[in-house]
């Protein structure tokens, strides 16, 4: 195979296994300069030192493995920035240096945090629409962005979109994000090294200010104050500032009430827990990026029980892929539960069959040994039919193990959760009681 050959397979390969926004940011206009088969040495072209950056912190591991696969002499990577007048080995793809790239340096921005990966629901529409209007109009409509919600449920993310789209635009912004911790680090650093001019400098340089967990900045009274005079600076000049917080500004009391009135001066925007309809829709993004093999099913289990932070609903659903892959076997409910159940008990109180057991015969007024037993009298069916369908739905049960534990043919267990499940959408009373019976079982 040829270089080029080489390459493009592994651009192949590559495609599949990345985001759809990763890989055409990072990859575009790459292509293999020299393999150097001795030393098992093969140099990428990249446009820009920007993409060099990316590519050997956050890809190289990935470009190797790949590599590798396809040309076992291949040992290591290196990355080089090839601009116009070098004399690059294929004309036809060498690529045209970015001027708009050099300028963004400084920016630490994870590249998939884009708005193509983001899912839009209710719960973050408002700050999803501001944020977009950020990234189109920078300085003019929203200024400052305020964004505030829960741990995991997106900040990071919308305000990294917005800092990746500017990156990107063709008129490109000069975007600085930093953690309300880098932030103070640095400051801190730079007070210690006498170096605060270039700390000024690099922040008040920035066309575009992204500062996260802002709820950090807490008994830091010069750092405070530096914060006050790069905000100001940048907001008299116009320059957009996009803020992170876990609260809304009012309650961010460590702050001085002059820069929270600021902060409120603008926009202000808060994230809430996605609905059931979101996390699903969530999950079956994460299942398409990483062309996961799971069945919807499956992805509805752990958005019903992963409902608070969306890092551990993906990370719930990772978990249960790469044990699948380790130990070769199809995702499954009762596995998804046998891999996930300690999430769950960390997630709300713990749970198992007994406890199920316990508090459907309690809920009705009945003894455990009621639910087991043959009687067929409606006042014991309905409540055995309520237990056969949490013990699936909560627990994950097969058919079969269901009916063990509660002493039946896996088919009337099968009929019994069909016939609830189908209830469910025709009696909303039915759906009520569910959820009560539930909140039994899920307090701590
Ligand atoms: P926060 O900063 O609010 O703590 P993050 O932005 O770090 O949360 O989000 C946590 C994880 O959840 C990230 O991996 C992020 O990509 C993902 N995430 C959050 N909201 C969404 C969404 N609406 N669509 C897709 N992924 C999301
Ligand atoms: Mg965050």
């Amino acid at each position: 195979m040829d270089l080029d050959g080489l390459w493009q397979t592994a651009l192949g390969e590559l495609e599949v296994s990345l985001s759809k926004a990763n890989f055409s940011t990072w990859f575009k206009n790459t292509f293999i300069y020299s393999f150097d088969e001795g030393a098992g040495e093969i140099i990428i072209g990249v446009p820009n030192s920007f993409h060099k950056e990316w590519l050997e912190n956050k890809f190289n591991p990935q470009i190797l493995k790949t590599l590798l696969k396809l040309d076992s002499r291949t040992k290591g990577l290196k990355y080089k920035v090839i601009s116009k007048t070098a004399p690059a080995l294929k004309p036809a793809s060498a690529p045209a240096l970015t001027p708009s790239f050099e300028k963004a340096k400084d920016v630490a921005l994870n590249s998939y945090y884009t708005f193509e990966t983001f899912v839009v629901g209710a719960s973050n529409r408002l700050a999803h629409a501001a944020s977009k209007a950020v990234a189109k109009k920078p300085g003019s409509v929203y200024n400052p962005l305020f964004l505030y919600g829960g741990v995991g449920l997106g900040k990071t993310h919308l305000m990294q979109a917005i800092g990746n789209t500017l990156v990107l635009k063709e008129n490109n912004q000069r975007v600085v994000y930093a953690t309300c911790e880098k932030f103070t680090n640095e400051f801190i650093k730079s007070v210690q090294t006498g170096r605060v001019t270039a700390f000024k400098e690099r922040y008040r340089n920035a066309n575009v200010l992204l500062i996260d967990d802002i709820q950090f900045l807490v008994g830091k009274d010069s750092t405070k104050e530096e914060f006050f005079h790069t905000f100001n600076a940048l907001y008299q000049d116009g320059r957009q500032i996009v803020i992170s917080s876990d609260r809304p500004p009012q309650a961010l009391l460590a702050l001085e009430d002059r820069l929270v009135s600021r902060f409120g001066g603008g926009m202000v925007a808060d994230i809430n827990p996605p609905d059931l309809e979101t996390r699903i829709a969530i999950l079956k993004q994460k299942r398409k990026e990483k062309a996961y093999q799971c069945q919807d099913e499956i992805l509805e289990f752990i958005a019903e029980k992963v409902q608070q932070n969306i890092r551990e609903l993906e990370g719930a659903l990772t978990r249960l892929m790469a044990t699948c892959q380790l130990q070769a076997q199809d995702p499954s409910l009762d596995l998804a539960n046998q891999v996930l159940g300690s999430l769950w008990a960390r997630v709300q109180g713990p749970v198992d069959i007994n406890k199920i057991i316990g508090k459907v015969a309690d809920f009705y007024g009945l003894k455990n040994e009621d639910l087991l037993n043959k009687r067929r009298d409606r006042e014991f069916v309905h409540p055995r039919q309520i237990a056969m369908y949490l013990l699936r739905h909560e627990l994950g049960y097969s058919f079969p193990k269901i009916g063990k534990e509660l002493r039946r043919d896996h088919t009337t267990i099968m009929h019994g959760c069909e016939k609830i499940e189908k209830e469910i959408i025709q009696k909303s009373g039915l759906k009520q009681e569910i959820t009560l019976i539930k909140s039994r079982i899920y307090e701590k």
